[in-house]
């Protein structure tokens, strides 16, 4: 028996022993695809020369520098990047190790820029009822996913909650799209009010949701409504992009494609893509200036806060993704995996949406189409589905849960940007037999 605690601590996956490009090999020699990047990580695929590169000429160098002594030249360089390809106004980055430490940190930058302000009785977040923010108290606390959150409960500080952007499931019949917006932004604009506009910090949601029912974008307008009640009450607006971001959606920031800039937006995942682990937060230089012309500090840190192998790893993604124009690739090659899923999928009995933004896609799978009516939870049918997904060789990832009373089973994909045609192709052909499988 190992003495690894695994996800599942009665069964030890297999031993990924190498992995090149779209493939990752077993113990057993055998072969899987990587169609979700892990989860959302690996933007370009394994085995990448140059960030290997970049990594060894880091650690022969200098492999560690304590931010209370030191910056170093590939965080700055890593920073400037970051800022220029951010969405107007984000100037200031701080670096730290994934995603849960992203969403802490910025909660915490956001409290105290309110604390310097004077409005000290801000103490309250916003989410959305359908959303992950990662696994540390703070960030499960303005999470949305029941089934991560129940045993915690206790623990974590109180955060009202809205509906998501959730059109398949939520838009009526006789709504537009328009008017399906103008609702949540009511709701959203009597939520402020019901927990008072003067005793909020911040709203915080995933501009595209990623992990709690896959790859749902906003509708047009969503975001852009978000902002302006943020901006009348004084909140701000975090955008959390530590799944979608990093041009898992066809651009640097996928708030972007919603023409508007948050207060401070996190990222993790794809800034490293698995090379290293390396989140960071990107703020308003107004908010931070803030600090500086007050305390003159952040009340935060962490041992491996800006680390530079990591730093010099996500730097190398960066240049990797401008020098390849990835950032077009993501986008051509979503539409082509968008077209592939509607041509295999489109009329399937039991596949009621299928959705995503760039190469980040999933598939809502239900009992009966036309009702929208979900599978049993008990059959965990989601779980069937990647057995059977990695039995195929194919990795895909699993999402099942209940959001507003109703389950859900979804199968995301998040191929690295490097896919070919001809890998989605084999990625949707492996997923039609191992979902044929499971529903069997
Ligand atoms: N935020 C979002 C949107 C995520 O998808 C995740 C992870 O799935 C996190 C935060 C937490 O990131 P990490 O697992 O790196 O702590």
């Amino acid at each position: 028996m190992s003495h690894m605690m695994h996800r599942n601590l009665r069964q030890t996956p297999p031993v990924a022993v190498s992995a090149q490009g779209m493939l990752v090999r077993d113990s057993e020699g055998k072969t899987y695809i990587d169609a979700c990047g892990g989860a959302a990580v690996s933007s370009l695929g394994h085995g990448h020369p140059d960030i290997l590169s970049a990594m060894h000429r880091q650690i022969d160098r200098n492999a560690y520098a304590h931010t209370a002594f030191f910056t170093t030249d590939v965080a700055e360089e890593l920073a400037d990047r970051l800022i220029a390809g951010a969405p107007d106004g984000l100037s200031q980055v701080y670096l730290v190790s994934g995603g849960s430490e992203a969403m802490e940190t910025a909660m915490k930058l956001a409290r105290q820029y309110f604390v310097e302000t004077g409005q000290t009785q801000r103490t309250k977040f916003i989410s959305r009822r359908q959303s992950y923010h990662g696994n540390t108290l703070g960030a499960l606390a303005v999470g949305g996913n029941e089934w991560r959150r129940r045993p915690f409960a206790p623990l974590l500080i109180d955060v009202a909650r809205v509906a998501p952007c959730y059109e398949y499931r939520d838009r009526l019949p006789d709504q537009t799209q328009d008017q399906y917006t103008s609702a949540l932004l009511k709701e959203l604009d009597e939520q402020i009010h019901a927990s008072g506009p003067q005793n909020i910090i911040a709203f915080v949601a995933e501009p595209v949701v990623g992990a709690t029912g896959g790859a749902i974008p906003p509708t047009p307008g969503y975001f852009r409504g978000v902002r302006s009640l943020c901006d009348r009450y004084g909140i701000l607006f975090i955008a959390d992009e530590v799944m979608c971001g990093m041009g898992r959606t066809g651009t640097m920031y996928s708030i972007e494609q919603d023409g508007v800039s948050p207060d401070i937006v996190t990222i993790a995942k794809g800034l490293g893509a698995g090379y290293q682990p390396i989140g960071a937060v990107l703020a308003q230089r107004a908010l931070v200036d803030q600090l500086r012309k007050g305390s003159g500090a952040f009340q935060h840190g962490h041992t491996y806060i800006g680390h530079p192998v990591a730093a010099a790893a996500a730097l190398a993604v960066q240049k990797v993704i401008e020098r390849d124009d990835l950032l077009a690739a993501v986008r051509l090659r979503g539409e082509s995996l968008r077209r592939m899923l509607q041509a295999e999928f489109g009329s399937h009995p039991n596949v009621g949406d299928i959705r995503g933004r760039g190469l980040l896609m999933a598939l809502e799978l239900v009992k009966e189409r036309d009702s929208k009516q979900p599978f049993d939870p008990a059959r965990k049918l989601h779980a069937s589905v990647k057995t059977k997904a990695m039995a195929n060789g194919l990795m895909v990832y699993p999402m099942g849960g209940t959001i507003d009373g109703v389950h859900g089973d979804h199968i995301l994909l998040a191929p690295p940007f490097i896919a070919t045609e001809a890998d989605l192709s084999e990625i949707v052909s492996r997923l039609s037999d191992s979902i044929a499988a499971a529903l069997d």
